[in-house]
């Protein structure tokens, strides 16, 4: 390749390679008309040829044989914006693609108890059900916490929906009877003896507890287990609710991925 001849060489990968010499030895031969052209002409091949026309294509360099080349990215020493804050990344734009690719594909795990923490539908809550026994006893309850200046309205407001019983320490009870302040009650939605035929009426009930729980709800199976559930994004485990991702939450430039405590 142009003043490069008779040239046999093995470079590591995954290291960093500093090529150095004097002035025409061929520095740029080497790392751009043939590394980076051969790495960029196979990576252009692996595409479809109407994808192809839009990419740019690079001569095939002068070489008998080049073996286990990568895809390659080239950067110029004339490239003319530059920052402290440049990187590789940030200057061939491929930050931008890692951004949205973690934002759109990437999977959000509690920071508690590292579980994953997706939005609940009444189709994953049915799931846990569908392995109990016939005839298991369960309750579908949403939280609910009234204000006490206006709880006469509330329980007046809930009766006439039919909502006008809670759940307590293992038993049902009417909400009158509970105590005045800001205690969060459990309103019963529906009480039933478990069966896979039950499937539309159960589905429906978790819909109407997601609905007035504001996104909760809770399921009490007996003699004693005690399922949460969120439609929200938020691990109804731990009671942390997470924002959306957005890809500046994935910038280290930007103030909102930034580490609370150390700013990093
Ligand atoms: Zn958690
Ligand atoms: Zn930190």
């Amino acid at each position: 390749q142009n003043n490069l001849k008779n040239l046999n060489l093995d470079i590591p990968l995954n290291n960093i390679t500093v090529i150095t010499g004097v002035s025409g030895s061929g520095k740029s031969s080497l790392a751009f008309d043939t590394l980076y052209a051969e790495g960029q002409r196979r990576y252009v091949e692996t595409f479809s040829p109407y994808a192809r026309q839009f990419m740019e294509r690079m001569d095939r360099p002068e070489v008998d044989r080049i073996e286990g080349i990568p895809p390659a990215i080239a950067i110029e020493n004339t490239s003319s914006v530059r920052t402290s804050r440049s990187t590789v990344g940030t200057m061939t734009e491929i930050t931008d693609y890692v951004k949205l690719l973690y934002t759109r594909l990437g999977q959000l795990h509690c920071r508690q108890c590292g579980n994953p923490v997706v939005p609940e539908t009444p189709e994953q809550v049915w799931n846990a059900l569908e392995v109990l026994a016939q005839g298991t006893e369960i309750v579908i309850t949403f939280p609910f916490s009234p204000k006490p200046a206006n709880q006469a309205q509330v329980w007046k407001e809930l009766r006439k929906i039919g909502l006008d019983r809670r759940y307590v320490d293992g038993q049902i009870k009417p909400i009158e009877e509970c105590k005045q302040g800001n205690e969060k009650l459990n309103i019963v939605v529906d009480r039933l003896l478990f069966k896979p035929s039950d499937r539309k009426r159960v589905f429906d009930s978790l819909e109407q507890a997601f609905r007035f729980g504001a996104g909760h709800l809770d399921l009490w199976i007996k003699p004693d287990k005690h399922l949460s559930f969120s439609n929200q994004l938020e691990c109804a485990r731990c009671k942390i609710t997470y924002t959306r991702p957005t890809p500046n939450l994935f910038s280290f430039n930007s103030p909102i991925g930034a580490c609370e405590t150390c700013r990093g």
